[in-house]
């Protein structure tokens, strides 16, 4: 697909209100404190892929994360990817090729799950615990949803140390989730860290002292939002997956399969739809959950840009404030929210 993205921009301070309906127009009035930045576009709910929704989309109010009430795209998905297959995630046997795997991160680096990289994970990690394998080869996979439950969250049992885990789609065909995304951004003054990420977006260290993180936006939210109505997430939580000795890869796609939310993504491959840019800038991915679109990492002719702020953000005219994900490797997207977060929901 290509598309000419243009989005309005505008000069002027703009000011949130609670009660417009109407996206294309410049809303005015209520003062709030932490909102009187430049607003240079709106999120255009048309550029969502029709197969991915579960309902039309449509506006309602809600409270954003900085208690700004605003006028928000109501995008209520299936977390189905039509422009793409999900999995494979575990090969089965040392033997395989990476064409039956998926893939892991590790110091900001991808690696392909294949036979291979699950025969040498001790020595990957320095310890001799790992061994996800029988004395055929056989990988230890998790193969019900009931493993998928146990094994899928932070207080993985001990019966499956040396699991690679791996939820099929087919475990969770009924849920839909709802995201709410304000028309129109309303950039803070202090940017919103990501929970269990950092800034920088070198995610995935747990928050010391706190609850471990959970799979799937467990701490309710998520950063972003696919054309194709999928979720970029969060940091998978990659201290609490290892510390129990199991591996719970992404496909080629950069996603997988939680029980609770779906599928979803951790690391942006370049798999999903995009809209390029006429001016050589990179490709358009999708939106934050505050509305302010995410593009690529790499212009047209490789090169990332260098002025970026440290949630990942820069402005030009064309686009207004927008960000660039982080390499597919560093298990995150942004390194934090330059506006306040619209909300979401598992129905
Ligand atoms: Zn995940
Ligand atoms: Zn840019």
């Amino acid at each position: 697909m290509k598309q000419v993205l243009t989005l309005a921009i505008s000069s002027l301070f703009i000011l949130i209100s609670g009660n417009s309906c109407n996206s294309d127009e410049s809303v005015t009035t209520e003062e709030n404190e932490t909102n009187t930045e430049v607003v240079s576009g709106t999120v255009d709910a048309s550029l969502f892929l029709e197969d991915g929704l579960a309902e039309p989309i449509t506006m309602v109010e809600k409270t954003l994360s900085d208690g700004t009430i605003a006028m928000c795209y109501k995008i209520t998905t299936t977390s189905t990817p039509s422009e793409h297959q999900m999995g494979p995630w575990c090969p089965t046997n040392i033997s395989d090729g990476a064409d039956k795997g998926g893939k892991w991160f590790e110091n900001g680096e991808l690696y392909d799950v294949d036979g291979a990289f699950i025969e040498n994970m001790a020595d990957f990690y320095a310890d001799a615990t790992w061994k996800m394998y029988d004395e055929n080869g056989d990988i230890y996979v998790t193969n019900s949803l009931e493993d998928c439950q146990n094994a899928a969250n932070p207080n993985v049992g001990e019966e499956y140390k040396n699991f690679c885990v791996e939820c099929q789609p087919s475990y969770v065909t009924d849920i839909t989730l709802t995201y709410y995304i304000p028309v129109t951004p309303v950039k803070l003054d202090t940017p919103i860290y990501i929970s269990n990420g950092a800034p920088g977006g070198n995610g995935g260290t747990p928050p010391e002292g706190g609850p471990p993180p959970e799979e799937g936006g467990g701490d309710n939210t998520v950063i972003g939002l696919a054309f194709n109505g999928v979720n970029f997430d969060p940091p998978a939580p990659t201290a609490n997956i290892l510390g129990a000795y199991t591996l719970a890869p992404m496909d080629d796609n950069g996603g997988h399969v939680n029980p609770n939310t779906g599928y979803h993504y951790h690391a942006a491959t370049g798999m999903t739809a995009q809209i390029s840019q006429e001016d050589g800038h990179s490709a358009m991915i999708g939106y934050a959950i505050d509305g302010f679109p995410l593009f690529e990492l790499l212009d047209e002719d490789g090169t990332e840009p260098t002025d970026l702020d440290e949630c990942r953000g820069h402005t030009d005219d064309i686009r207004g404030y927008h960000y660039h994900v982080a390499p597919a490797g560093t298990n995150s997207f942004i390194g934090c929210f330059a506006g306040a977060q619209g909300t979401f929901e598992v129905n």
